[in-house]
């Protein structure tokens, strides 16, 4: 697989549809794989947090999930080939899983919404397996925490979602990932509420036009704050191209 390093972060350069596959054909392989998605404004997370980035870039597979991110690609003249929403990653996992008969748990979103995306996916996938379900609200650093662990390895599942807002979840799953038996482990943001129906995608002419972060930001004005990562991170990509110039970068 070939790397983009974009801030330090190698992303995968992989197609959307060439991501799910390579998923799966992991989980066949018995190789435990932990997917993250980051977009422009988990990547600044990143090149201001060494703790965050260690976690990032740890994954397995590193998905870019954002036309910020595919834009700085094309900037630092390595360009990926193009964005993999993870909202639209995960939903392609569970109708693999539903063809080839792995069974999934959802872990993430506030008390009901797991339950409530198991519901809605299964309408659309019948074939589906829910192995389980549990809100994200826990306490990570006490027993609550091995509770979850083994709710989650105690269903059996193959996949697991963990949808608990970045940075957590991908904090989460790298230091969980050598208890957790589930082969393939993926960081999904939001995309739990999306699944439910709770929160609605944005229209498909923002998608296609790249503004569904302004839709979000349309629907959701306190995201404000975490949006101003944006601009800082168009200004990281432009002093690491000048590094990578003088040959300080790879
Ligand atoms: N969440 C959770 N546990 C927490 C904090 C957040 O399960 O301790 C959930 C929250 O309910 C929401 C998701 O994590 O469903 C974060 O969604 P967001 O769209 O903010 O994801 P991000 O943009 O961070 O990927």
């Amino acid at each position: 697989m070939q790397k983009i390093k974009i801030l330090d972060i190698p992303f995968d350069n992989i197609t959307k549809k060439e991501a799910p596959e390579l998923a799966f054909s992991r989980i066949s392989a018995k190789k435990k794989t932990v997917v993250v998605t980051p977009n422009a404004e988990i990547a600044q997370m990143c090149a201001e947090d060494e703790n965050i980035k260690k976690v990032v870039c740890s994954a397995d597979m590193i998905l870019p999930d954002g036309e910020g991110v595919v834009l700085a690609s094309k900037k630092l003249g390595t360009p990926l080939f193009e964005k993999v929403a993870g909202v639209e990653f995960g939903m392609d996992c569970v109708s693999l899983a539903a063809e080839r008969g792995y069974s999934l748990f959802l872990l993430g979103g506030k008390e009901g919404v797991a339950e409530k995306a198991a519901s809605e996916l299964c309408s659309h996938f019948p074939a589906l397996r829910i192995a389980g379900v549990r809100n994200g609200y826990f306490d990570r650093d006490s027993k609550e925490n091995e509770h979850v662990l083994n709710q989650i390895n105690k269903s059996g599942a193959d996949i697991l979602f963990v949808c608990l807002g970045a940075p957590t979840q991908e904090k989460w799953a790298a230091e969980n990932r050598d208890k957790l038996s589930p082969l393939l482990i993926c960081c999904l943001g939001g995309s739990l509420d999306i699944y439910s129906g709770n929160v609605k995608r944005a229209p498909k002419l923002f998608i296609k036009l790249r503004l569904e972060w302004f839709w979000r930001l349309l629907k959701e004005p306190t995201r404000i704050g975490r949006m101003m990562n944006l601009p800082k991170f168009l200004h990281s990509v432009n002093k690491y191209k000048k590094l990578q110039k003088r040959g300080t970068k790879c």
